[in-house]
C-alpha cells in the first residue's frame, strides 16, 4: 500500500480520521474535488473543486483588515498561542547537530526527533509547544526569487504535542486553535478557509493530515501522527504526535496581498534594497506579472505545465501585451532583489549556527548560494551599490526582533561573508579564463546540466557567472536541484568488520565509568571466541571510540593488544603466549596505567584546545574530529583559513591558563533533552548521542562537551599542552596536532637537546645560537666571495695550460675533457669560460661528479662552435649517462646518474668532436 491507497482508506472513513468537531460545530460541508478527486471541507456550498485549483485570490486584495508584516505576524502567533496555554520555545539551530542523516534542519518536527537504534522518537522539552523554526532547503533553489514563494530558508512555525502526556491534546482541538488562529489571530472570515484532506508517512511512523487554505494559498498542514510502523503493519502509538507546520511567511503575505511573499517576508529589505540600487518600480506590471507566475508555475490551473520559468515569462509578457524585454526591464532587477535576499538570509542563519561555506557538505550549498548572489550583484552591476555584508546587516536589524540570537553573531556573519567575497572575486580570473575558452571553442551551445555541474565542481563556475558572460542565455531549471542532490545526505561512517558470535551475550558493565580511576579489576569470562577474543562481564578495559585510542594491558599473564566495543558488548583481542582463560574462569584484568593516564590527557586536553580555539578563532569553531593517543593527540577544527603563527601561539597561551587554572573537570549523565536545553547543541562537539542519555563533561562551565572518553580530574593534571604544528587539511577544516602532559615533556627536551647539539657544533651556547649561526651564514658567504675572486685570479694559468693539454683534433678542434670528482661546477664554469676565450678552437668538457649524479658541463670556443655546438655534446654525453641536457652554441649543460658509462661518455665526446 503506497500513499494513494493510504489515502484513499483513510477518505473512505471520514467520521473517523477527517471529521473534527470545528466541522460539526461550523457547518463544514465535506466534498469531493470535481478536477482531482480529494476530498475537502468548506463552508461555500457553491463549491466544487479543491484549493489547488483556485487563483491566488488574495494578492492585491489580502482577506482581512490586519496588515501583518514578517514580525507582526510572529508576534500575532505567539500571542495567539501563548493565551491557550502553549509553551513558545526558542528554534533550534538551523545545522542539525543532533541528526547524522541531515545537514540541515528541514521542518519543524526535526527539532523533536532523535534517532535511538533504527526508531525516531520523539523528544518534546514542553508539551503543547509552538517554535518559530528557520528551516533550509536547497531543493527548490531554481525558483528561489522567482515564483514569489519559494525560499531557501522559511520559518516554519511549529505547533507540536503529544497527545496523550499531560498538557497534550488530539486532533479536535488542533484544528479549533489553528481555526482560532487564522480567524481571531490573522482576522480572515472562517468562510474563507479551506481543510483539504491529505496523508503524511514518515520514517517508522504515519498519520493523516489536514491542509488549510485561504483563497487558493496553502498556510498550513496539520499532521496528526497516530501510526507508528509502516502501512502493511501498523499499529496506534502510545505517545501520538500532533504536528502542525505553517509557513511565517505565508501568515504575513495573506494578510498583506503583495505581489511577492518576498515584499513582505524581508521586512524592510527589499524596499532598502530597491533604493540602494536605484531600481525603477512600476507596481502595476510587477503585481500583474508575479500573479500570473505563481498561478501558472506549479499547475495550479490543472493544466499541465513542464514550461520553465522562461516558457512562462514569454507566455505572460504576450498576454500583458508587452515584448519580454520591457517586461524583463521591470522583472529581472526584482527577481535579483528577491533572491539575494533569500540567499542571505538563509547564510546569517547558518553563520550564526556555526556553519561555514565550503567544497565539503552541507558548507557546498551554502558556498553556492553565497556564490550565486556574489554573481547576481555582480551581473547586475550592483556591487558598488551594496554588499553581502550590507544585506545581512538589513536582515539582523530586522529579524532580531524575533531571533535576538543573530545580533550576537553580526560580526561573525560579517567577517565570514567579507571573506568568502574576496575568495569569489580572486576565483574570477580562473573564471573567466574558463569563460574565454568556452567561447573559443563554440562549445558553449552544447553544454548541458551536467557539464554545468562539472564547470561548478571543478573550476567553480557557476551558471550565474556563465550567463553574465553572455555564454548560457538561462540556468537550466534541473541545474540546482542536480547539484543539491548531490551534497544533501551525510555520509555515514563505516562500521568495523564485527566479530561474529556476541548475540545473546548480555551488555558488559563498564567500569570504567563507575570508576575512571580503576586499573585491576576482577571479572568473569562470559565467552572466548576464535581463540583470541575475551568477552567478560564487567571491564576497565576502555575500548577503542571517539578517536580514542583503546587500552592495553593483560588479563592473567595474557597481553591485552586491542579492546573495541560492538553494540553493548566490550571484546578484548589477546595475543602471545599465555594460558587463554576458558569461560566461567574469574580473571584479574590489569589495564597499563601510563598508557591510559596519557591518553586521558591528551584526551581532555583536546576539549581544551577545542574551546580555546573557539574563544580565539570565532563561533565557527566546532570540533570535526579528534585522534589522541599516548604520546599526540589532534584535533581536527572547522575554520575557514589556514591559522597564522600568532593564532595558534593565542590558542596555546589560552590552552595553557586554562589549565594552570586547574579547573575541576565534572562529569555527569543528563536526560539528553535536558541537557539540549541547559547546553545548547554544542555539547555535540563529537557528533550526536544514540542514547536517552548523555554524558556531559563541564570544565568549569568553559567547555562542555557530551563525551565518553577518559578525563582527568581537573585541568591541572595536564601539565602543559603544546601545539606542534597546525595545518589547513581541507576546504574549512584546520588540524591542529599537539602534544600535552609527558609527552609535551619529552617534545620540549628533544627540541632543547636539537637546540644543544647545534650550539656545539657552532662552538657556542645556547643563549647564543641565533647569533652565533647568523654569523656562520655570514662568514660562508664571505668565504664564498673569496673563493671567486682567487678563481678569478688563477683561472688565466690554469686556462693556458688547459689549451697546451687539450687533444688537436683533425676537425680543428682542440679538445679537452676531464671527470672531477673535487671541484665543484662553479670551478669548472670560470675556468671553462677563461679557457674558450683563450683558445677559440677549444670545446671544454667536464663531468662533474656530484651526489648520486653528475653533471655535464659544455664550452665551446668560437671557432670550434661553427663545427659542432656546445649544446649538441652536452645533449648526446648527458644522454649517455642515461640523463638529459642542452644549451646554445657556446655553453651547453646537463646530467645524468649512471656512473659506470662515463668512459663511455668521454668517448663519445670525442666522437662528435671530431
Ligand atoms: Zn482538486
Ligand atoms: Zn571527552
Amino acid at each position: 500500500m503506497g500513499k494513494k491507497e493510504l489515502a484513499a482508506l483513510f477518505s473512505s472513513n471520514p467520521d473517523r480520521y477527517y471529521k473534527v468537531s470545528l466541522f460539526d460545530n461550523m457547518g463544514f460541508m465535506r466534498k469531493k474535488c470535481s478536477m482531482c478527486e480529494k476530498f475537502f471541507w468548506t463552508l461555500d456550498s457553491a463549491k466544487n473543486f479543491c484549493p489547488d485549483h483556485e487563483n491566488y485570490g488574495f494578492i492585491g486584495k489580502p482577506p482581512t483588515n490586519k496588515r501583518l508584516d514578517y514580525v507582526d505576524a510572529w508576534k500575532e502567533t505567539e500571542k495567539f498561542f501563548r493565551v491557550n496555554d502553549h509553551e513558545i520555545v526558542r528554534r533550534y539551530p538551523v545545522v542539525c547537530r543532533w541528526r547524522e542523516d541531515l545537514y540541515f534542519t528541514i521542518a519543524s518536527i526535526v527539532d523533536f526527533q532523535r534517532i535511538v537504534g533504527n526508531q525516531v522518537v520523539f523528544e518534546l522539552p514542553a508539551n503543547p509547544l509552538v517554535v518559530p523554526q528557520m528551516c533550509l532547503r536547497f531543493n527548490d533553489i531554481e525558483n528561489v526569487g522567482l515564483s514569489g514563494r519559494h525560499y531557501t530558508g522559511f520559518c516554519m512555525i511549529g505547533q507540536t504535542c503529544n497527545a496523550d502526556a499531560p498538557g497534550g491534546y488530539w486532533k479536535d482541538k488542533c484544528i479549533d486553535l489553528d481555526f482560532g488562529m487564522l480567524t481571531r489571530g490573522l482576522g480572515i472570515k472562517a468562510e474563507d478557509i479551506t481543510f483539504v484532506e491529505d496523508v503524511w508517512m514518515g520514517a517508522g511512523a504515519f498519520g493523516y493530515s489536514l491542509e488549510y487554505f485561504v483563497r487558493g494559498l496553502e498556510l498550513g498542514n496539520a499532521v496528526f501522527t497516530e501510526f507508528e510502523g509502516n502501512e502493511n503493519d501498523y499499529r496506534v502509538m502510545p505517545n501520538k504526535i500532533i504536528d502542525m507546520g505553517a509557513g511565517l511567511e505565508r501568515f504575513s503575505w495573506i494578510t498583506m496581498g503583495t505581489p511577492t511573499s518576498y515584499d513582505c517576508s524581508f521586512g524592510p529589505v527589499v524596499g532598502k534594497l530597491v533604493d540602494m540600487t536605484g531600481t525603477d518600480t512600476d507596481a502595476e506590471i510587477l503585481t500583474k506579472y508575479f500573479e500570473s507566475i505563481s498561478l501558472k508555475l506549479d499547475d495550479r490551473t490543472g493544466r499541465s505545465s513542464t514550461n520553465s520559468i522562461r516558457d512562462l515569462k514569454l507566455l505572460i509578457a504576450k498576454e500583458m501585451k508587452l515584448s519580454e524585454k520591457e517586461l524583463s526591464a521591470f522583472v529581472a532587477p526584482y527577481e535579483a532583489i528577491y533572491t539575494v535576499s533569500d540567499h542571505i538570509r538563509t547564510l546569517v542563519f547558518a553563520i550564526s549556527d556555526g556553519a561555514l561555506p565550503s567544497n565539503v557538505g552541507g558548507g557546498y550549498n551554502l558556498r553556492m548560494i553565497l556564490r550565486r548572489a556574489l554573481s547576481i550583484l555582480e551581473r547586475l552591476g550592483w556591487k558598488n551599490m551594496v554588499t553581502v555584508e550590507d544585506i545581512a546587516e538589513l536582515h539582523i536589524d530586522y529579524l532580531k526582533q524575533i531571533y535576538p540570537e543573530l545580533e550576537d553573531h553580526r560580526e561573525d556573519v560579517k567577517t565570514i561573508l567579507k571573506l568568502e567575497a574576496s575568495r569569489y572575486s580572486s576565483s574570477r580570473e580562473r573564471m573567466n579564463s574558463v569563460a574565454m575558452s568556452l567561447k573559443s571553442s563554440k562549445k558553449a551551445k552544447e553544454l548541458n546540466v551536467d557539464d554545468l555541474i562539472r564547470l561548478y565542481e571543478s573550476d567553480g563556475v557557476t551558471p550565474d557567472f556563465l550567463m553574465e558572460q553572455g555564454i548560457i542565455q538561462n540556468v537550466p531549471s534541473t541545474f540546482y536541484t542536480k547539484l543539491a542532490e548531490l551534497h544533501t545526505s551525510q555520509v555515514s561512517s563505516q562500521a568495523s568488520k564485527p566479530i561474529p558470535g556476541l548475540e545473546n551475550l548480555p551488555p558488559t558493565r563498564l567500569l570504567y565509568y563507575q570508576d575512571e580511576s580503576i586499573r585491576h579489576f576482577h571479572a568473569k569470562v562470559l565467552k572466548v571466541i576464535q581463540g583470541k577474543y575475551v568477552i567478560l562481564d564487567q571491564t576497565a578495559f576502555y575500548p577503542r571510540g571517539g578517536g580514542q585510542e583503546p587500552d592495553t594491558g593483560q588479563i592473567e599473564d595474557i597481553k591485552v593488544v586491542e579492546v573495541t566495543k560492538q553494540a553493548d558488548v566490550v571484546v578484548h583481542k589477546i595475543e602471545g603466549g599465555g594460558r587463554i582463560p576458558a569461560k566461567d574462569q574469574t580473571v584479574h584484568g590489569i589495564v597499563n596505567a601510563r598508557r591510559r593516564d596519557l591518553i586521558t590527557k591528551h584526551h581532555t586536553a583536546t576539549h581544551v584546545l577545542n574551546s580555546a580555539s573557539r574563544n580565539t578563532l570565532g563561533s565557527w569553531v566546532w570540533q570535526n574530529s579528534a585522534f589522541k593517543e599516548e604520546g599526540y593527540g589532534r584535533l581536527d577544527i572547522t575554520h575557514h583559513s589556514a591559522l597564522t603563527k600568532e593564532e595558534v601561539k593565542k590558542i596555546e597561551r589560552s590552552a595553557n591558563l586554562v589549565i594552570r587554572e586547574n579547573y575541576p573537570v565534572v562529569i555527569k549523565t543528563y536526560d539528553r533533552g535536558d541537557a539540549e536545553q541547559q547546553f545548547s547543541f554544542r555539547i555535540y562537539q563529537g557528533g550526536i548521542v544514540p542514547t536517552n542519555n548523555v554524558r556531559i563533561v563541564n570544565i568549569n562551565g568553559w567547555d562542555i562537551e557530551a563525551c565518553g572518553g577518559t578525563h582527568v580530574k581537573s585541568t591541572g593534571e595536564i601539565g602543559l599542552v603544546k601545539i606542534i604544528k597546525s595545518e589547513r587539511i581541507q576546504d574549512g577544516v584546520v588540524r591542529l596536532e599537539f602534544v600535552a602532559g609527558e609527552a609535551a615533556v619529552s617534545y620540549m627536551q628533544l627540541l632543547d637537546s636539537q637546540l644543544a647539539s647545534i650550539a656545539q657544533t657552532l662552538g657556542s651556547s645556547r643563549e647564543k645560537v641565533i647569533e652565533s649561526f647568523d654569523k656562520a651564514m655570514q662568514d660562508a658567504e664571505a668565504l664564498k666571495k673569496k673563493l671567486r675572486a682567487m678563481l678569478r685570479v688563477v683561472s688565466v694559468p690554469i686556462a693556458k695550460n688547459i689549451s697546451e693539454q687539450a687533444k688537436r683534433l683533425d676537425s680543428g678542434i682542440h679538445l679537452y675533457t676531464t671527470y672531477d670528482e673535487e671541484l665543484d661546477d662553479d670551478y669548472h664554469i670560470a675556468i671553462g669560460e677563461k679557457a674558450i676565450e683563450l683558445d677559440k678552437h677549444l670545446v671544454y668538457l667536464a663531468l662533474v661528479s656530484k651526489g648520486q649524479g653528475i653533471r655535464v658541463i659544455v664550452f665551446a670556443g668560437e671557432a670550434a662552435s661553427k663545427r659542432v655546438k656546445a649544446s649538441a655534446i652536452a645533449k648526446q654525453v648527458s644522454s649517455k649517462l642515461g640523463g638529459s641536457g642542452g644549451g646554445d652554441n657556446r655553453f651547453g649543460q646537463g646530467g645524468g646518474k649512471s656512473k659506470d658509462s662515463i668512459k663511455e661518455a668521454l668517448l663519445l665526446a670525442e666522437e662528435v668532436a671530431r
